[in-house]
């Protein structure tokens, strides 16, 4: 699917990408005033979507703006992008601005909102990920104080992930005082004497879907889990770190600041895990999971 053929929804109607456009009072190009979600389809059905749509809404009143849609009509209008598009694994990207006005600062009252949906190709992880692992840094969580709302305002996020890149890393693993965040654009997890432990969920990081589905899975498959929060200390020296996401699964990261996680090469925690993920996504595809 080349960007030029794609069929995208903008503000009720579905067109082929070169014809949506957005004018530039946008608050969302003036502002980053918005909010969006990532969504993965495996075999034309949704990854978790009642999840995405609830924090879909979480977002949205983080920012007190109404969503313009009911579940029905995001439904529909995900179904008919995956029916006009290509087939295989997609993700869906939506956007939602506060809409079109004057630049001023305040919220204005009574503005339509932009909606934008569009569908991507999924494309598995490179192999040398799931063979040899990633590389990570730490660095600094430079971000304000209500990273659980999904906000497209990702300066900061787009610059810490620049930073790992320009580091020849793969992702930022942040801090915030004593204690791990989550990436750039991930969550993360350590593995310390076989369990798994992950930050607790608050405004210092994003309510990853991904994050709450590998912990439903360790939960099901008796891999202990834990969610609490985990000092720098304890990262450089746990046995695993994995950084979730949508789009990125479960990545297991190898190399943390120049130096080897564990084994250097990806844990047995991560394979476990990593498989039963697997297998969910082909759950996914028959329609018999979620
Ligand atoms: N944290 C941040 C900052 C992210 O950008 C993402 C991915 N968008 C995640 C966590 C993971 O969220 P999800 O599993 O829903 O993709």
């Amino acid at each position: 699917m080349s960007e030029n053929s794609q069929i995208v929804y903008l503000n009720g109607q579905f067109m082929p990408m070169e014809k949506a456009y957005v004018p530039v009072l946008d608050r969302g190009f003036i502002f980053g005033d918005g909010v969006y979600e990532v969504i993965p389809i495996y075999g034309g059905n949704i990854l978790r979507l009642e999840e995405h749509l609830n924090r879909l809404d979480y977002s949205l009143e983080g920012i007190r703006l109404a969503n313009p849609m009911s579940r029905e009509q995001w439904k529909d209008i995900f179904h008919e992008l995956i029916r006009k598009n290509a087939n295989g694994d997609l993700s869906i990207y939506l956007q939602i601005t506060r809409g079109v006005a004057p630049r001023d600062h305040g919220f204005p009252e009574n503005l339509t909102p932009t909606i934008f949906a569009m569908c991507s190709p999924l494309k598995p992880l490179a192999s040398h990920f799931t063979t040899t692992g990633a590389n990570a840094i730490t660095t600094e969580d430079i971000r304000w104080q209500f990273c659980n709302i999904k906000s497209t305002s990702l300066l900061a996020n787009t610059m810490l992930r620049q930073f790992a890149l320009d580091k020849k890393a793969d992702e930022a693993i942040l801090i915030k005082g004593t204690n791990i965040t989550e990436g750039s654009a991930s969550s993360v997890f350590v593995v310390i004497n076989n369990e798994i432990i992950t930050p607790p969920k608050g405004t210092c990081i994003l309510p990853g879907i991904t994050r709450d589905l590998v912990i439903e899975l360790a939960n099901t498959n008796n891999i202990k889990c834990t969610e609490r929060n985990i000092s720098v200390d304890e990262i450089k020296s746990c046995d695993e770190i994995w950084v979730t996401s949508s789009l990125r699964e479960i990545l297991p990261v190898t190399t943390l600041d120049n130096l080897p996680v564990g084994s250097g090469t990806p844990g047995p925690i991560w394979k476990k895990t990593y498989a039963l993920y697997q297998d969910y996504k082909q759950k996914i595809r028959a329609g018999s999971a979620v």
